[in-house]
């Protein structure tokens, strides 16, 4: 008997997974057909493979059972960026570790052919290089280690060396396997290339390294199946390491940044705060009054929301789609306008929109939307700054000239709800700010919302 039909039925489902997941609409149905998959390769694994005794495996399935259920139960949906961060580390060691313990086996009792050999110095590589950069990626995230970037004279010259040092020795392993001791010299250049490569990244970008991590652990996993001749890790391995390359390339190209710039640029470092544009600290900023903006609001006819990480941080999402219904009440048309990268990880504002239930139908994707600012009564920016930032069309000069942003400054009236006249992710000043149409109502964007509710509520009676 062989797995062969458990593996089929997972390699589909995880192709349908993928499917489903790209759009909000059916992203559920897509993780639980994801989730099936899995659970009928582990089945159809532990039924079909010569395992000798349940006990370890009995042992491992309770306590990571235990590790996970405590982690989607616990870890709110801000921390989400760490809490995928940490599934990487698991998963790139648990990779390591098995390409540690083949290799081991191997050479004691059969020996290694050269195709074999190639697979698993890869995945032990990719696996200890995605654990301890996953754990590097998590501790920025988390505060523990510093967000800044930590850059060195000749520290992208250091890690392609390291890099191309780990091919050589993999060449040499697969002249000859039998030399362990390049083996273990290529599993500590892994975890060093991990930590090395990933410090010098600032904190902001963790997002597109991750998700690059991603890539890295589903080539490890791929590697593992080659060594093990399992043909549903070369599967699932190998939709995880493109999917994962690919969302790493979208995104950068949704900030208008090369890969390479996100990956040896040091974005952050040094914020350039006066290649914005017309704001500086002197700037003119029209700030309002709660009633003003209510005002506003309750005389519009068509809103449009415009969400970023300043919605995440204040937990605004339930208060905002309040607001929309009470402005909905009024008789308003209230729609999203969904950035690819506002907030901090991709999807940020679709996860805690639909969190809020806020139907899908009413979240538009930035080419859908934009030319309909310009029929727009109000756009109301929540926490959002980059995103809305017109430099990226007008000015030449700014860090994030060419970036793809909302056109809210064609809007009829535009209410920007954030703390202060503090910069976003992107180090900048925003012109919006200063623009005649604009009000910006200044605080927590929770308790702002909290009052423009409770004004438009009062207004309406
Ligand atoms: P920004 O980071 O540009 O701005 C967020 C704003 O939210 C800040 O200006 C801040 O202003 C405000 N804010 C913070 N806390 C609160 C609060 N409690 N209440 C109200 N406002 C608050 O966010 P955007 O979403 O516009 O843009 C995302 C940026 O992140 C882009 O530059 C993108 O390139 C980058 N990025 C995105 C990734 C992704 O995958 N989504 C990945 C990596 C980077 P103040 O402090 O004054 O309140």
């Amino acid at each position: 008997m062989s797995a062969s039909l458990p593996y089929l039925i997972a390699s589909v489902c995880f192709i349908l997974a993928l499917q489903g997941l790209s759009s909000p609409t059916h992203a559920r149905r897509g993780n639980l057909v994801g989730a099936f998959g899995m659970l009928v390769a582990v089945v159809g694994t532990l039924l079909y493979a010569h395992i000798l005794t349940f006990l370890w495996i009995g042992i491992g399935l309770m306590i990571g059972s235990a590790i996970g259920a405590a982690m989607s139960i616990w870890i709110p949906m801000t921390k989400m960026p760490e809490r995928i961060a940490l599934s990487h580390c698991f998963g790139g060691l648990a990779a390591a570790l098995v390409g540690v313990s083949e290799y081991h086996h191997r050479m004691a009792f059969e020996g290694i052919d050269k195709f074999t050999m190639g697979a698993l110095g890869l995945e032990v590589f990719l696996g200890f290089l995605t654990f301890t950069g996953s754990l590097m990626a998590f501790g920025k995230l988390q505060g523990l280690i510093s967000g800044a970037p930590m850059t060195y004279k000749g520290q992208n010259a250091t890690n392609v060396t390291m890099f191309f040092a780990a091919l050589v020795l993999l060449v040499l392993l697969v002249l000859d396997p039998s030399r362990s001791f390049l083996f273990y010299l290529m599993g500590a250049l892994g975890l060093a290339v991990g930590v090395l490569a990933v410090l010098p990244i600032g904190g902001a970008d963790m997002p597109v390294v991750i998700s690059l991590l991603n890539s890295y652990a589903g080539m490890a996993s791929a590697a593992t199946g080659f060594a093990l001749g399992n043909y549903v890790l070369i599967i699932a391995g190998a939709l995880d390491g493109t999917s994962g390359f690919l969302l790493s390339m979208k995104m950068s190209q949704a900030m208008n940044r090369s890969f390479a710039n996100v990956l040896f640029g040091a974005f952050g470092a040094q914020p350039d705060t006066a290649a914005g544009g017309a704001g500086g600290p002197a700037a003119n900023y029209n700030l309002a009054t709660v009633e003003d903006a209510v005002g506003v609001l309750t005389a519009a006819q068509t809103v449009i929301v415009v969400p970023g990480y300043g919605m995440a941080v204040s937990q605004a999402q339930h208060a905002v789609r309040e607001l929309a219904q009470s402005l909905e009440a009024n008789g308003a048309t209230v729609k999203y306008a969904i950035h690819p990268v506002a907030g901090r990880m991709p999807g940020h504002m679709n996860v805690l929109l639909a969190e809020a239930n806020v139907p899908y139908d009413q979240l538009y994707d930035l080419e859908d939307i934009n030319d309909e600012f310009a029929r727009t009564d109000v756009a109301l920016v929540v926490g959002a700054n980059d995103v809305v930032n017109p430099a990226a069309k007008n000015n030449p000069g700014s860090p994030i000239y060419g970036m793809p942003v909302f056109n809210v400054d064609q809007s009829r009236a535009v209410i920007v709800l954030k703390r202060s006249v503090a910069t976003g992710f992107a180090g900048i000043e925003n012109d919006l700010f200063v623009q005649p149409n604009t009000m910006m109502v200044l605080g927590d964007a929770k308790k702002t919302l909290r009052e423009f509710i409770a004004g438009v509520k009062e207004e309406a009676a």
